[in-house]
């Protein structure tokens, strides 16, 4: 009983995915964009809906904001997110997985060269900027929000849609690990298992096929891992001279920082990013109780509780202090 419950989805949230096809049936051309520094929610997530309006016969084009990790080339369809000339007057943009206009870089400008904007995303820290925002926190991806989108359209999802989808929701969960995990998520999941994806192969490609580079990478940057607050604070900084000498790559981070989260002593988790002069990207992450979205927000960054992220734009020794500071006031 009380599961059945928590299978619905909110009548409101429901009102407003109605609302919003009635506005792509009715456009002439869709931009879809998301957020800089791709990840698997929103490069899925993209390529999902992206497949999806396609099939509907819409003039959809999915734009490609930053460069796509080479690990998420094994994806169906990736071809589809390039590069597309700004338009002065669009019908509709539909933002997924960013919590503001600022993070979708140039996709920003189209959002506010269309007409109507549909932001569909999962952070707490969104600032609905659309003219309808499907904002749903408790969803534990994006692409758990363009699942239920898609089955209220007239378009029956296929095995390409369907894997870009497990993709998005099994790296925002951490394989179905983190605590936004929720029985709706597994039975999303086994929704697009009955589809006919190959887990399998998705998993391999996600997950056991990392280069070299970024193994030797990893453990450069672990042998300066600094430890604070009784050892409940573990911070690692990763420099363009550490990337040059190990011949690797700023998306080859990815995984350093669950690494340090998943130290049994460990609660909050911060990585430093160099990504130029005075420019450096934070990750937080936590295990139980730190709210990090709460601190990156303090600087214009966001996320979720236990993932979050914001740059700052100072030097990267600088920015170490300026962060170890308020995780330090998170802590008291
Ligand atoms: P990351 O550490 O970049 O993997 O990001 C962790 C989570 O925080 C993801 O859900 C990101 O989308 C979000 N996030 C990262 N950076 C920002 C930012 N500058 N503004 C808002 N959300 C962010
Ligand atoms: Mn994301
Ligand atoms: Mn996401």
């Amino acid at each position: 009983m009380m599961r059945k419950e928590e299978n619905r989805m909110d009548k409101s949230l429901e009102n407003l995915m109605y609302r919003a096809i009635e506005i792509i049936y009715e456009a002439e051309s869709i931009y879809i964009g998301s957020h800089v520094q791709p990840d698997g929610d929103n490069i899925g997530s993209l390529l999902a809906l992206g497949m999806a309006l396609k099939k509907l016969d819409k003039n959809v084009k999915v734009l490609k904001v930053d460069n796509i990790p080479d690990y998420y080339e094994f994806l169906p369809k990736i071809e589809l997110i390039r590069d597309y000339e700004i338009e002065d007057n669009l019908d509709l943009f539909i933002a997924l997985d960013s919590s503001d206009m600022e993070r979708l870089g140039i996709g920003g400008q189209f959002a506010k060269n269309a007409n109507t904007v549909i932001n569909i995303d999962h952070h707490i820290s969104n600032t609905n900027f659309g003219d309808i925002n499907i904002v749903s926190p408790s969803a534990a991806a994006t692409g758990e929000l363009v699942y239920e989108f898609i089955n209220r359209l007239d378009v029956e999802i296929d095995v390409n849609m369907a894997t870009c989808l497990y993709t998005a929701i099994s790296t925002d969960t951490g394989s179905f690990m983190y605590s936004n995990t929720s029985y709706k998520t597994h039975l999303i999941a086994a929704e697009l298992i009955k589809i006919g994806i190959d887990t399998s192969y998705i998993n391999i490609n996600l997950y056991q096929k990392k280069s070299l580079e970024r193994t030797r990478l990893l453990i450069d940057v672990l042998k300066n891992m600094e430890m604070h607050l009784d050892n409940r604070l573990g911070i690692v900084v990763v420099t363009q001279e550490i990337l040059n000498n190990n011949n690797a790559k700023m998306e080859d981070t990815e995984g350093i920082i669950s690494f340090i989260r998943d130290i049994d002593t460990i609660e909050t988790a911060c990585l430093l990013k160099e990504m130029g002069e005075n420019e450096v990207k934070i990750s937080l992450r936590s295990k139980e109780w730190v709210d990090v979205s709460k601190i990156c927000t303090k600087f214009k960054g966001g996320g979720h509780k236990r993932a979050a992220g914001c740059t700052l734009y100072m030097e990267i020794d600088e920015a170490k202090d300026t962060i170890l500071e308020e995780i330090e006031m998170a802590f008291r």
